[in-house]
């Protein structure tokens, strides 16, 4: 996953003896927080989870998109049939104190909702818990572009799990397939759909660009990113046209180049996928300037970064 990525970069400490997090209804010792091996949850993958980023900004610490990363959250609770008892004015209020209590403003804010009663049945549960912890989550810009491999592995058939909810059991098809892109040498999977065409990669979603367009896939077989409807909203706003449709991947040889959006990493270039290389430097690309203004926008810089080369930015 791109999370991966960064983490061989960046190493997060996820948690020290003084770190609290949120876990049923209260705010916890992380070292103290607990969860049965008997939940189901961990033995079935049926839980739903979110991340989010934090950023420091010149009016202090501001959760990028919290209200469009919690509302997914509750859509992915009803997908899978997990009760959530929190509104999203109270999940962002909970988020908000998180970052406070653990002195953080750049942050990565994981919110978790399972299913903590003992049960070894395949049962919708009646009860939920609600875990939230958040980690120091740096300033990370890179340049390195990604070498990106067609998976054999599929994303899963939206006609056999909610495919636009972020759920727990969803992330072993994305593990199973980052791991056999790295076996053969690349940095990450690209998977089709179910009828072949590109979907998305193990936690990021896909664009291409051609004759100063972007191209991604529509909804329906992806988990329909905000960090893809941000660079849409932000491409569409800069007079680049965006299609989202469904395309082989044949067609990606003609693309002047491609690259990948997630909360986590904003926005990587693609360096290739299998043998070709794109031919376009990626600082000429839609997706640099794109990756130049995320980055302005999310920490509050419009105007200031918007027109900054992306080569200048700190490695
Ligand atoms: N697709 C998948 C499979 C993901 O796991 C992610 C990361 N949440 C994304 C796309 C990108 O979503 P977002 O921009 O909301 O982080």
């Amino acid at each position: 996953m791109l999370t991966d990525f960064l983490l061989t970069h960046c190493l997060p400490m996820y948690f020290t003896a003084d770190t609290l997090v949120f876990q049923d209804g209260q705010f916890t010792s992380a070292e103290q927080a607990q969860c049965s091996l008997y939940a189901p949850s961990l033995h079935y993958g049926h839980a739903v989870f979110e991340g989010i980023r934090a950023y420091q900004t010149a009016n202090g610490p501001r959760i990028f998109k919290v209200k469009e990363h919690y509302e997914r959250l509750q859509y992915s609770c009803r997908a899978i049939h997990m009760p959530l008892n929190y509104s999203v004015e109270e999940l962002t209020d909970i988020t908000y104190q998180l970052l406070e209590k653990n002195n953080l403003s750049n942050a990565y804010i994981r919110p978790l909702v399972y299913a903590p009663e003992p049960m070894m049945s395949i049962k919708a549960p009646t009860t939920s818990s609600l875990f939230m912890a958040a980690w120091e989550w740096g300033n990370y810009f890179s340049n390195q572009l990604t070498r990106l491999t067609i998976s054999p592995y599929q994303r899963p058939n939206p006609k056999s799990v909610p495919i636009e909810a972020k759920v727990s059991s969803h992330y072993a098809n994305s593990i199973i397939a980052s791991h056999e892109a790295k076996q053969r040498g690349y940095d990450e999977a690209l998977l089709l759909d179910i009828n072949g065409y590109v979907a998305e990669g193990p936690g990021a979603n896909f664009f291409y660009e051609w004759d100063g367009a972007l191209y991604t896939a529509p909804a329906g077989n992806i988990l329909q990113g905000i960090t893809r409807n941000t660079i849409i909203e932000l491409a569409r706003s800069m007079g680049v046209p965006v299609f989202e449709e469904f395309f082989t991947p044949e067609t990606l040889h003609h693309a002047n180049g491609a690259f990948l959006t997630g909360t986590a990493a904003e926005v990587v270039g693609v360096a290739s996928i299998d043998d070709h290389v794109f031919g376009t430097p990626y600082e000429e690309t839609i997706g640099a300037k794109l990756a130049a203004a995320y980055s302005a926008l999310v920490r509050e810089e419009v105007g200031a970064r918007r027109t900054r080369p992306v080569a200048e930015r700190p490695a």
